[in-house]
């Protein structure tokens, strides 16, 4: 099976508990089809439990960036700013290159384009939390 998500790739979270997000591609699994991801926040996480083998070393618990089934994830296209199906073409070397299903450019998932719709989602989830407490303000007077 072909993924559409490479290493080093910024992508966005599509399903789970953090969807919506975006995170960093460190490593894929391509046998137990996983991605290895790395985010701000995120909840995706594995808990290790570690033995102190050594006087010097500390036990209990560590916490790793954890991995997600590579179908959650969609790469992120630096020219149109949203996360994106994948197609591919051959350019004019004749190297194969992925290119965005969206705006029909190669793809090119940026770690600023990453951030800056991190930026977005926190503004509009900001927004939309001033919107409710501004409804339950009305609300309370009538
Ligand atoms: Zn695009």
């Amino acid at each position: 099976m072909k993924f559409s998500v490479k290493n080093d790739d910024y992508v966005m979270i599509i399903a789970g508990k953090d969807k919506g997000k975006t995170a960093h591609v460190k490593s894929l699994d391509r046998i137990n089809h996983r991605a290895l991801i790395e985010g701000d926040a995120l909840k995706t996480r594995n808990i290790k439990a570690v033995k102190a083998r050594r006087a010097s070393d500390k036990g209990g618990r560590i916490e790793q960036p954890g991995t997600i089934d590579v179908s959650n994830l969609m790469p992120i296209c630096s020219q149109c700013e949203k996360p994106t199906r994948v197609g591919y073409r051959i350019d004019e070397e004749g190297d194969k290159v992925r290119v965005c299903k969206k705006c029909g450019s190669t793809l090119e998932a940026s770690k600023s384009t990453a951030r800056k719709m991190d930026r977005k989602a926190r503004i509009a989830a900001k927004k939309k939390e001033k919107e409710k407490r501004a409804e339950n303000a009305a609300n309370k007077e009538e």
